[in-house]
């Protein structure tokens, strides 16, 4: 009989979902038909109603909301209430998850979410699977909230050194944490390919450098702003536009006249082609997508964050000089003018560091590391 693997998720954003699909799709690659696998929004699917209305509050608190999420962040931080309020929130949401626990009898639970570690353990113990492993994989990158952090965890793997530091920091023993990178889908791993070629199926000109823009899989920010700005700015290159889920944005972005080439497009699904065909990433700071400017050794230019968990991805990037923070359209535009000049060392040298900051392999480095702890 298959071995089964949950991973708790929830889907506050997309980057929890999109890091236990890769892992997921990493454990099928180590081990085809090995290990049944689960990846539950325990918050939306297993808590009863309001409870599991409260994620959809969390695109509102990051975007609108943002002096009311940078309060919620200074508060929780400081206060911890996930110590408190969140084991012990209510009997009725134990009583579902640790029935949901019982009907899956899981070999190893994967927590992939800020608010599943305490619980889950907790719910994993109260389940009668004290012997099961435990592993929290934390998706945010340098300024990890404290509530990733339950000490009683089989293993925590983190993306980068300064989060493994945080990690011990908020009292998980140094010998459960390993950095591994942020894992990504395997479709990324093969890192970068021939730039020309791929400009040219992409349509675009294969001589011209080439800026890359997008916001988030939602099509999040002034995309559209900053698109206007570098067309009216670098006029030695072209742009891929992404759009996302954001209808409204795709559609504006089509009606647009463009002073420079311009390939608008929607959700895409092949990200690593259009990374692969770019010279340099306009973004704002999510994880996903800045890790996976690094395998493609694309430098950034990051046009926003969310105070809090993405603070420091921002810092991480221009500590290594593998991009900058620009958050006014027409700054955005003059940098990346300034860097599609001819020869310009700049460029090739954020290139160089972006690529050094790349961790293809960590996805399946924690695939790895979960089944040997079945
Ligand atoms: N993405 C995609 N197609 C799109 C736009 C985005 O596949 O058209 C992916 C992107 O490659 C990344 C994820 O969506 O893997 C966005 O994750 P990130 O952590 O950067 O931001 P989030 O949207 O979760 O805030």
């Amino acid at each position: 009989m298959k071995k089964r693997i949950l991973f708790l998720i929830s889907d506050t954003g997309g980057g929890h979902r999109a890091a236990a699909k890769a892992i997921d799709e990493a454990i099928h690659q180590l081990h085809p038909d090995t290990y049944e696998t689960y990846i539950e929004d325990i918050w939306k699917d297993h808590t009863p109603w309001p409870v599991n209305k409260i994620p959809n509050a969390y695109p509102w608190m990051t975007g609108p909301g943002i002096p009311m999420w940078k309060l919620l962040w200074l508060i929780s931080t400081t206060v911890q209430p996930h110590k408190v309020i969140f084991p012990g929130v209510s009997p009725v949401v134990e009583r579902r998850i640790v029935r949901f626990f019982h009907q899956i009898q899981p070999h190893i639970i994967v927590s992939v979410h800020p608010l599943m570690n305490h619980i889950g353990v907790k719910l994993r113990n109260k389940a009668g699977m004290a012997h099961i492993p435990f592993v929290t994989t934390v998706t945010d990158m340098v300024s990890i909230h404290p509530a990733w952090i339950c000490p009683d965890v089989t293993l925590c793997t983190v993306p980068t050194e300064p989060a493994r530091q945080l990690a011990v920091e908020f009292g998980l023993s140094p010998e459960r944490v390993i950095v591994t990178g942020q894992p990504v889908g395997l479709k990324f791993a093969a890192g970068p390919k021939d730039k020309a070629g791929l400009k040219r199926r992409l349509g675009l000109a294969a001589n011209r450098p080439a800026a890359l823009i997008v916001g988030g899989g939602e099509g999040f920010g002034p995309v559209y702003d900053i698109a206007r700005a570098i067309a009216k700015t670098a006029h030695q290159g072209q742009m891929m536009v992404v759009a996302g889920r954001n209808a409204h944005l795709q559609q504006k972005l089509n009606q647009a006249r463009w002073e420079i080439p311009t390939k608008i497009f929607g959700f895409v699904d092949n990200m690593p082609a259009l990374m692969g065909a770019a010279d340099m990433l306009v973004t704002k700071a999510g994880p996903g997508t800045i890790s996976e400017a690094f395998i493609a050794h694309l430098p950034l230019i990051v046009s926003g964050y969310i105070p809090g968990q993405e603070t420091g991805n921002v810092v991480y990037i221009q500590e290594h000089h593998a991009g900058r923070l620009a958050e006014n359209p027409l700054e955005i535009a003059r940098t990346v003018a300034d860097w599609m000049k001819p020869n310009n060392p700049i460029l090739s040298q954020m290139t160089q560091n972006a690529a050094a900051l790349a961790r293809p392999e960590a996805a399946l480095t924690i695939a790895g590391r979960i089944c040997d702890l079945i």
